[in-house]
């Protein structure tokens, strides 16, 4: 869609002619800069200094070869990734998604994303992205080791706790983290924070794992709170059974929600009891099972093959914490009409931009995941702090951090939104608060 500034929508079409292939990572740009539109017409400098032309290019894009050996001892081949976007305001930091759909457009979609997100902190962190098309699902431990070892025996010359530190996304948990924490430390020698969600016994900080589930109700929270509205007594659907739907689960529960149905990729569970995290917890941490396996261990459940049924079901609270483009233009449309108060993303860009339209066309709130999941990359920042401090917080001190830094993001978002005259739209406000400080960094730091 043209973008109405003639600046912003030069630096677009540009990029859409050149990445014509990168789908998703023009589809994120393009909603970034559409609110963009009132900041740079009250600011001069931003065009003058092509701000917009130099922060939509990543300062660097690494792309490499994983071998590595399978248990049936042949040799397989991965591509891998990091992509370095913007380090005006702290060192690269964000995730590593390893997953079979996985390109290099997703990772500098996921990669643009993260510069702003990691600006909502307010904590010192720079945007960046990772991850490789290796699927660790339905590998063995030692085949997931072996290949850990071989993308970090080259990652490792690119990264550092004072350059980049990547963490965990889609298929990344604690145990990619450790096999990968392991080979750095062998190859540099060293014993230094350079990834967060690390283990609690070798540097890690109590809370992470539930931080961008926590830390998306927190959100969420405030965000009905301040339209007079609350968790209390309503129905939520999460998307996904990941990481982080499982603690967006218990939390929204522990607030006073329900959660009657949650989802992975082959199909999704209603009970309109409420959804027992701690069963989730055991099917996915533990035994790395199906979603559908579930009614074995509550009856009241009901399987249903397919994903897109889930956003038929009706609830008042829908919580996307899969993947990007969950929520299409029919979905929006089945939410709306289930007479939903909101949709607030856990996961990156799950709403195309027909249904965010068909969502917010209908006065529902709607909240975008870079500010409402800040909340994993906010806790792996006070992880950083832990780690360089040799300290070791507890689970309250962490918890009650991320709690202050959710409730500021939304006031954030909702003053930018305000000062901008668009009051009450936090999708625009998280863009206009982000590259505001990102912006101001740059103009200071000279062309670079
Ligand atoms: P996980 O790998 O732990 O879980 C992902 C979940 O989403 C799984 O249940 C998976 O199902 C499901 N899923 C993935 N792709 C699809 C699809 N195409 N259709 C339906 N379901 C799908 O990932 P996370 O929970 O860590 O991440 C989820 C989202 O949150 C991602 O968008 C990620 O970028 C974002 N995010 C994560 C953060 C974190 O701290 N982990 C921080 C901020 C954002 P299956 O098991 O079948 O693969």
């Amino acid at each position: 869609m043209a973008i109405n500034n003639a600046y912003l929508n030069s630096v677009y079409e540009d990029l859409a002619a050149r990445y014509a292939e990168q789908h998703e990572y023009l589809e994120a740009v393009n909603e970034v800069l559409e609110t963009l539109v009132p900041v740079v017409e009250s600011d001069p400098r931003l065009e003058k200094e092509n701000i917009i032309g130099r922060i939509v290019e990543p300062e660097r894009a690494i792309i490499f070869r994983v071998p590595w050996v399978d248990d049936q001892g042949k040799v397989q081949v991965n591509r891998g990734y990091r992509v370095q976007f913007n380090s005006a305001i702290g060192p690269y930091k964000g995730g590593l998604r390893f997953r079979d759909n996985v390109t290099l457009g997703m990772i500098k979609f996921l990669g643009f994303e993260q510069i702003f997100k990691n600006a909502l902190t307010t904590l010192p962190m720079g945007g960046g992205k990772g991850g490789s098309d290796f699927d660790p699902k339905g590998k063995s431990d030692a085949e997931v080791m072996r290949f850990c070892q071989s993308f970090m025996t080259e990652l490792f010359r690119h990264i550092g706790a004072d350059t980049d530190v990547p963490a965990g996304d889609q298929g990344v948990g604690a145990r990619e983290i450790g096999y990968l924490f392991g080979q750095y430390k062998r190859l540099k020698n060293e014993w230094t924070g350079v990834l967060t969600g690390k283990g609690l016994t070798y540097g890690g900080s109590l809370a992470r794992t539930e931080a961008t589930g926590y830390g998306l109700c927190y959100f969420t929270n405030a965000y009905l709170k301040a339209n007079g509205q609350s968790f209390e007594g309503k129905k939520v659907v999460v998307s996904g059974s990941g990481n982080v739907a499982i603690y967006a689960c218990q939390k929204a529960t522990q607030l006073g929600g329900k959660v009657i149905a949650m989802y992975d990729s082959n199909g999704y569970i209603v009970d309109e009891n409420g959804i027992d995290y701690k069963v989730m917890q055991v099917i996915k941490e533990q035994k790395r099972d199906r979603i559908s396996t579930y009614v074995n261990y509550v009856p009241t459940a009901k399987y249903y093959e397919g994903c897109k049924g889930i956003w038929t079901v009706p609830a008042d609270i829908y919580l996307p914490c899969a993947t990007q483009n969950e929520i299409d233009a029919e979905s929006a449309r089945a939410i709306v009409a289930n007479g939903a108060i909101g949709v607030f993303e856990g996961s990156n860009m799950p709403c195309t931009p027909e249904a965010i339209s068909i969502i917010k066309g209908a006065g529902l709130l709607y909240s975008p995941g870079k500010a409402s999941n800040a909340g994993g990359v906010a806790t792996s920042g006070l992880e950083m702090s832990q780690n360089s401090e040799r300290l070791s917080w507890s689970f309250e001190e962490v918890d009650g951090k991320l709690q202050g830094i959710m409730e500021s993001i939304y006031n954030a978002c909702a003053d930018a939104a305000e000062k901008y005259g668009m009051p009450g739209d936090i999708q625009a406000g998280a863009n206009i608060a982000g590259f505001l400080k990102v912006a101001e960094a740059m103009l200071a730091q000279g062309v670079c």
